[in-house]
């Protein structure tokens, strides 16, 4: 079966549509999109699916896979639910049509029963989050004939989360889920929102994105991502900036004299880390994929050693996949668990899995899930 069969399945009436959008991998631009930086994320073919019947009284019930039962919130009484929160996996899905509704004043919101299914691994640093935001948003756009463009539902998807859910991630996973295209990684500025797809030419080149998820779970609406956060925003302050977007490498002397040490590695990660994705789609555009391994790599060095957010498991996954014979590697997400990816060719792809699981048992770790994504297309209606 898949997402969209079990989606329908648990709706168990007729569907008046499908609507699905996919989980994504960050290719490069880790904590930048916060600082207003840059990112250059792409959408994976793994997807979340929203099937949506209509009701005839006001309420909005909730379903999915993921979790036993359903969780009915009528419109009358869904701005107070957001507000007292505690609604757990169902404030992904209530929050983005709590958002939708305030975005959209012109929207004709309706009872709906929305069944959700999903193949995007939760909590992998794959952006389930982004999914299920981007699979629901796109469906209640339609069906409340709220009429926003992909950018819109995006921000939609992020206030969801940012605001019901409590988790202050940026909207680099949002935008990737929704615009995502094959064989592309979006580059998106994320002050401007300008965004541009860049073609990345695995399949031409050999190459294979390899996906190691250590299964060390992270949270980021717990300590250290805001932790991370406050040290960006103190960097910003201290240099008077409105977001550390506004530095330039030529700035770190400077920040190494007026920040304490640990601030100043915070902020030397994201100045570095923005030149790092601009590098990345220069010499994307001018050579192609292989000429990206190194900024992979020294993207993860910068996150273990500066930003400090890499665990033992992710960073023996990047190793093992380098001597594997990966181009780069690096954690991707936020960090604290989650997932590593590997830019590889595609024919050492079973050994370096191979060796991914030797290394993880010889280290006594719990053994990961490897497996490859492949640049897809972006939030979209099935059916
Ligand atoms: P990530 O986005 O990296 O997978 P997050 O912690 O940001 O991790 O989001 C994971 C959370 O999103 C889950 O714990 C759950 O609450 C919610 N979620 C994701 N996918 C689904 C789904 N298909 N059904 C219900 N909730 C989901
Ligand atoms: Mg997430």
């Amino acid at each position: 079966m898949t997402a969209v069969d079990d989606a329908r399945a648990l709706l168990a009436r007729p569907a008046v549509g499908v609507w699905s959008a996919p989980g994504r991998a960050n290719l490069i631009g880790e904590h930048t999109d916060y600082n207003e930086g840059f990112v250059l994320p792409f959408a994976i073919a793994q997807r979340t699916v929203a099937a949506v019947a209509l009701r005839d009284d006001d309420v909005i019930r909730v379903r999915s896979t993921f979790a036993p039962g359903s969780v009915e919130v009528s419109l009358a009484e869904l701005d107070a639910r957001i507000a007292a929160g505690g609604l757990d996996w169902a404030g992904y899905p209530l929050g983005v049509a709590w958002a939708l509704r305030t975005a959209a004043p012109d929207a004709a919101p309706r009872g709906v029963d929305i069944a959700l299914a999903s193949e995007v691994p939760v909590g992998a640093g794959l952006s389930s989050s982004a999914a299920i935001e981007g699979a629901v948003a796109s469906a209640l756009n339609d069906v409340w004939n709220a009429g926003l463009d992909k950018i819109a539902l995006a921000r939609v998807g992020r206030t969801a989360e940012n605001d019901a859910v409590g988790a202050p991630t940026g909207i680099m996973d949002q935008m990737a889920s929704m615009l995502g295209e094959a064989d592309a990684a979006t580059f998106l500025d994320c002050r401007t929102l300008e965004t541009r797809p860049v073609a990345l030419g695995f399949d031409e080149a050999g190459l294979a994105i390899l996906v190691v998820d250590t299964l060390v779970e992270h949270a980021h609406s717990s300590g250290g991502y805001r932790e991370r956060r406050a040290s960006c925003e103190q960097g910003a302050a201290a240099f008077g900036v409105p977001a550390l977007r506004d530095l330039t490498v030529d700035d770190l002397p400077r920040a190494a004299e007026i920040l304490d040490d640990v601030t100043f590695r915070r902020v030397r990660h994201i100045v570095t880390e923005n030149q790092r994705v601009l590098d990345t789609v220069a010499a994307l555009d001018a050579d192609g994929p292989t000429a990206i391994g190194d900024l992979l790599t020294a993207s993860h060095a910068s996150m273990r050693d500066d930003f400090e957010i890499s665990v033992p498991e992710l960073d023996l996954a990047v190793e093992t996949a380098l001597s594997a014979g990966a181009l780069g590697a690096r954690m991707t997400g936020g960090g604290f668990g989650g997932a590593a990816i590997a830019l590889i060719p595609t024919e050492l792809v079973p050994a370096a899995t191979e060796a991914v699981h030797a290394a993880f048992a010889a280290s006594g770790f719990r053994a990961p899930n490897v497996f490859t994504v492949t640049p897809s297309e972006g939030a979209r209606r099935d059916a």
